[in-house]
């Protein structure tokens, strides 16, 4: 679903990522761990077209929305492929980034009727279906300030789902709840990654890595240090630097 060959990143001269390969199987989980800092979030952000990036390729779904630098040329994607790839390719942020405005079928709606054109008896019909999913069938006619940190996150993938993404892409999901209120999303997450959709989790929270991730990617100072099953670098780590962030945060 998502091919990562050879991907470098700089901002203002700082390399950021450097020679990046990851490839990410179709209905898995990969989760990216790794200290503040290591690149994280700018992957996350250069697979769904929010950064642009330097040199490597970036493939989803077999085709191509990153730029391959050959030499002096650029072979970019074409900005029909980058919209839709956008399309197929939903994120949910650390902040919610629901509308404030709107009420939560407003904001799970806005994706389908906006972009994809759908009408919106269908996709109110549709929303009503995915806050099921969520936990949260009563709550379509709440604002979000009305509703938990942990019941706003529940919404922001609610909306995500809604533009029916091949990929979904979380940056740190639960690091803004307060901690009573994470295991709510990661038990939807969890639902998700079980009815085989395909993510890229950026966490912090290495019980849920251990558990639901087919695979673990361990990043530092912008390179992948090592990846593979759980059991293998969360268990028994192959690098001492892979070792020592593991020995901070268990
Ligand atoms: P992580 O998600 O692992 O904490 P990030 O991807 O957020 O790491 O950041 C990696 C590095 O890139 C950090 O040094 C950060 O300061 C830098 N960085 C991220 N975004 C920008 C930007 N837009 N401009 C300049 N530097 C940035």
């Amino acid at each position: 679903m998502v091919d990562i060959r050879g991907l470098k990143k700089s901002f203002h001269g700082k390399t950021v990522l450097s020679d990046i390969s990851l490839t990410v199987e179709p209905g898995s989980v990969t989760c990216l761990i790794g200290p503040s800092g290591s690149g994280k979030t700018t992957l996350l952000r250069c697979v769904n077209r929010l950064e642009t990036i330097d040199a490597g390729m970036i493939l989803l779904d077999g085709e191509l929305v990153g730029a391959e630098r050959k030499g002096r040329h650029l072979v970019a994607a074409s900005p029909k492929a980058i919209a839709r790839s956008r399309r197929a390719t939903g994120m949910v942020f650390q902040r919610f980034n629901l509308f404030p405005h709107r009420t939560v079928l407003e904001n799970i709606i806005e994706g389908p009727t906006k972009v994809l054109k759908r009408p919106v008896a269908e996709a109110v019909a549709e929303a009503r279906v995915l806050l099921e999913r969520v936990g949260l069938a009563d709550r379509g006619d709440a604002y979000p300030q009305e509703l938990s940190g942990g019941q706003q996150q529940r919404i922001a993938i609610a909306r995500a789902l809604a533009m029916k993404p091949k990929l979904i892409l979380f940056d740190e999901p639960t690091s803004a709840l307060d901690p009573e209120l994470v295991g709510e999303v990661l038990q939807v997450m969890k639902d998700l990654a079980n009815d085989g959709m395909t993510m890229l989790v950026v966490t912090h929270e290495l019980g849920f890595a251990r558990e639901v991730a087919d695979q673990i990617v361990f990043m530092d100072g912008g390179v992948v240090v090592e990846s593979g099953p759980p059991e293998e670098v969360l268990v028994t780590p192959k690098h001492d630097r892979t070792r020592t962030f593991l020995s901070r945060v268990l």
